[in-house]
């Protein structure tokens, strides 16, 4: 049985505004899920009905079996760590820590034993002492997160815990936030908008758009089978390029290069006449013909060079895209190019921008 549920749940907001459309989801005990989507599409809304911090207007939360709708925030078992960590200042580390336990009035000796095992698993043991002002963003955040883990909770809750760290410190964060849950094995719901944040730290991952929930899968499901336009787009580095064009005569036309599409697509004459978009990754195409692939003719405007790979910026008659190759294959800008798509990596979706199901 899953350890938390979210069944057709809805958030409608007292001035009408209807943040999320029934979302429906299984968290099994120990999951790391993620939450992603652009700003203003639902997570946090979801995260806090779940948290009890929001009322649930509609659909039924079941934490370990129970329904929790009516429960309040301490009765859920659930910790949340938030975007501001809201440190006490006058309070060392220790006491920031072990707050909640005191609160509880849990023993003293037992407080001590837990503290040092949190701090130890936050790397945070020689700065007990220290007040918050003392310690750099990243550390005052693992304090957040330590008096979360200090309380046995059933479910961690993050919203965007890295989102005031500087770049440098989000990975290293990022890294230690994934040893945390090895170590820890607590079901962690996790909320960024970040896809990079997604894919690293999550066993499943939640997209959302406009209140309503695209797709849901491991990560390499969503990046290797993504259902909608949407999700793929949102997933990878750069995006997806799609190229729009009509299907004629089982093709399509994009700048010089006629793609028959029943390579990919056996029963393309079912889309004869209609709009699709061709989908490729930048990183997914190659040089030289790989065998079963789409060569296309397209112009290099500009590259841009990351290190060991390379963006190339290019237009296809009308069409721009971008290809990621690596450094030491970089083409001059302004002139005239070929590339490969293998078959296997071309993604077609239909004018709703659903993926075509397979023929
Ligand atoms: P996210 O976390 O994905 O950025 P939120 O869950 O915070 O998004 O918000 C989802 C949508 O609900 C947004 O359009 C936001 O403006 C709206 N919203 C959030 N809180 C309220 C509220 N208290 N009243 C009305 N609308 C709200």
């Amino acid at each position: 049985m899953a350890y938390l549920t979210l069944s057709n749940v809805n958030k409608i907001y007292p001035n009408g505004y209807h943040a999320v459309h029934n979302f429906n989801l299984d968290i099994e005990k120990g999951e790391f899920v993620v939450f992603v989507g652009p700003s203003g599409c639902g997570k946090s809304t979801t995260l806090r009905m779940i948290a009890g911090l929001e009322d649930i207007s509609s659909g039924e939360l079941l934490i370990n079996g129970k329904r929790a709708n009516e429960l309040g925030p301490r009765e859920r078992e659930v910790a949340m760590v938030f975007q501001s960590y809201a440190l006490y200042p006058q309070m060392t580390v220790y006491d920031n820590i072990a707050f909640g336990l005191t609160l509880q009035g849990v023993d003293e000796d037992v407080i001590e034993e837990r503290v040092k095992r949190v701090a130890g698993i936050l790397g945070l043991t020689d700065y007990l002492d220290r007040l918050p002002r003392a310690l750099s963003g990243g550390q005052r955040q693992r304090v957040a997160i330590g008096r979360a883990i200090i309380r046995k909770v059933g479910v961690f809750l993050m919203d965007e815990p890295l989102s005031n760290l500087d770049a440098k410190q989000r990975v290293t964060m990022r890294y230690e936030i994934a040893q945390i849950h090895r170590e820890t094995g607590a079901t962690t719901i996790y909320v960024t908008h970040d896809q990079t944040e997604a894919m690293t730290l999550a066993d499943r991952i939640v997209v959302m758009k406009d209140g309503y929930v695209q797709q849901i899968g491991t990560p390499r499901e969503l990046y290797f089978e993504p259902e909608n336009v949407f999700v793929a787009g949102f997933i990878g580095e750069p995006p997806m390029n799609f190229l729009r064009d009509r299907v004629e005569n089982g093709r399509i036309r994009i700048g010089e290069n006629e793609l028959d599409l029943k390579q990919v697509q056996p029963d393309i004459e079912k889309y004869e006449g209609q709009e699709l978009f061709f989908g490729f990754r930048p990183e997914h195409v190659s040089l030289t013909d790989p065998g079963d692939a789409y060569e296309i003719r397209c112009r290099v405007e500009l590259t841009e060079m990351l290190g060991e790979n390379t963006n190339i910026y290019i237009t296809i008659g009308e069409k721009q895209a971008i290809l990621k190759v690596d450094s030491h294959d970089t083409p001059e800008t302004d002139i005239d190019f070929t590339f490969y798509v293998p078959h296997k990596y071309v993604y077609l979706f239909d004018a709703d921008e659903k993926r075509l199901p397979k023929a």
